[in-house]
């Protein structure tokens, strides 16, 4: 059953997310709309820094890449992790200094590796074909790039499989055996410094032993790599950190937990090598899951093979359910505390049989404009949004201490247009 998160709250029959009505942020700014919490954003970030306290925390930033969201993080001393020239691009606007930025990627465009060389930031390279391209256009701009090599350390995390990053068969990283030669490769290399090594084994883990084995894998790398020669500045060993969508779950693991399982393997093996590398971590999806709820407004209900209830928001806006089989607690904002009565499967309008929110949930009585509220939205969830179906996107909303303010605002039929042209002849 749907339990209330700590920094959610019901008055009134109202849900209340960082002090402010839902119910009322659903008449001001319309819906659907997404509502994010500022002290916890900050606040998950602060429950890494405090259980990695050695460490630094980049962002990974297509869990959210609002720009309030980068901005915020920026202030608190955050770095980040970027998987495109368009993530790097807004990390640096928002202030996150490019000593502290990771551009990773499996498939970088020549661009994108130019502008990793131009701006100087750390490289995540993630094959040798990578690192002889990055190495000449190091060379032709006279410079050198510091790089890691994403590893493949074939770990297999018990989630979804689509976003199980480190098994054998993932296209993301090198394989540990040719780890190596890839370092003896790079140190020859003009243009190239390798100082770090790096790997992620995927997303929304909830058991640490995959951490565990995956830095136990990693450390034996860097002893192998050190041994050669390699001066290692930083050990990355990515995130994946899982979030309790579902109480039922069992308890979820915390940063402290996710330390736990890293950090004394870590020191341990630094410590044997007389080494001193920098720990990163990547979260994502820990520091904005929870910040966030996603509103839309029921347009219908209708009791066929199921009691439908047909909202404003489609998985155009939140693609999780949709893709990964996610689940997210549906809330009825004006209604949170009322008894639950019925139960109904809650559909999104997109012309699609997939575009389900949630299945069979028992909730109170629903009718037509009524406000539903789809819990742990943060992460994977405006980032991955599209405007598929002619849907343009909705607005963001950030709440702090009672007050509300846009941080986005909501698309419409003209952004529909965006960038298109007609051709002459079709004037
Ligand atoms: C996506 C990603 C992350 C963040 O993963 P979460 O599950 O959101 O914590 C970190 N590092 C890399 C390289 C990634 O691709």
């Amino acid at each position: 059953m749907f339990t209330i998160k700590d920094h959610l709250e019901i008055s009134d029959d109202h849900l209340i997310i960082g002090g402010v009505d839902t119910v009322s942020l659903a008449e001001e700014f319309g819906t659907p709309l997404y509502i994010t919490n500022e002290s916890r954003v900050i606040g998950n970030f602060s429950a890494y820094r405090k259980a990695f306290p050695d460490a630094d925390i980049y962002y990974a930033a297509k869990a959210n890449g609002s720009f309030a969201i980068l901005r915020m993080l920026a202030r608190e001393g955050a770095g980040a992790d970027v998987f495109s020239y368009g993530e790097l691009y807004m990390a640096l606007l928002a202030g996150i200094p490019r000593e502290k930025i990771l551009f990773n990627g499996n498939s970088k465009t020549d661009f994108e590796l130019q502008k990793a060389v131009d701006i100087g930031v750390k490289v995540s390279v993630d094959s040798l074909d990578e690192l002889h391209t990055l190495s000449n256009l190091a060379q032709g701009a006279g410079k050198k790039v510091e790089i890691a090599f994403r590893v493949n350390p074939d770990v297999s995390p018990k989630t979804h499989p689509k976003i199980s990053t480190g098994l054998r068969s993932s296209k993301f990283g090198i394989p540990s055996e040719e780890v190596v030669s890839a370092y003896r490769e790079a140190s020859r290399l003009p243009g190239i410094s390798p100082c770090g090594i790096h790997c992620h084994i995927g997303s929304q883990i909830l058991e640490t032993t995959s951490f565990t084995e995956a830095t136990h894998k990693m450390m034996d790398l860097v002893e192998k790599v050190t041994d050669i020669g390699i001066d290692l500045k930083f050990v990355d060993m990515g995130s994946g950190l899982g979030i309790p969508y579902k109480k039922d779950e069992g308890p979820a693991p915390t940063p402290k937990d996710h330390a736990n399982a890293i950090v004394p393997i870590f020191k341990e093996k630094t410590k044997a090598l007389g080494i001193s590398p920098k720990l990163i971590l990547e979260p994502g999806r820990f520091i904005v899951a929870d910040t966030t709820i996603l509103l839309a407004r029921v347009n219908t209900v209708k009791k066929a093979a199921k009691n439908f209830v047909g909202v404003d928001a489609g998985f155009n806006l939140l693609v999780r359910p949709t893709m990964y089989d996610s689940y997210h607690y549906a809330v009825v904002a004006n209604k949170a505390s009322s008894p639950a009565e019925e139960t109904y499967t809650i559909v999104g309008p997109i012309c699609e049989t997939g575009d389900i929110f949630a299945k069979d949930r028992t909730l109170p009585c629903i009718e037509k404009g009524d406000i539903i509220a789809l819990l742990d939205a943060g992460a994977y969830g405006f980032s991955m949004s599209s405007q598929y179906n002619g849907r343009p996107r909705c607005a963001e909303v950030l709440v702090k201490d009672g007050k509300a303010d846009i941080i986005r605002t909501r698309e419409d039929v003209q952004d529909l247009m965006g960038r298109q042209t007609l051709p002459a002849r079709l004037m």
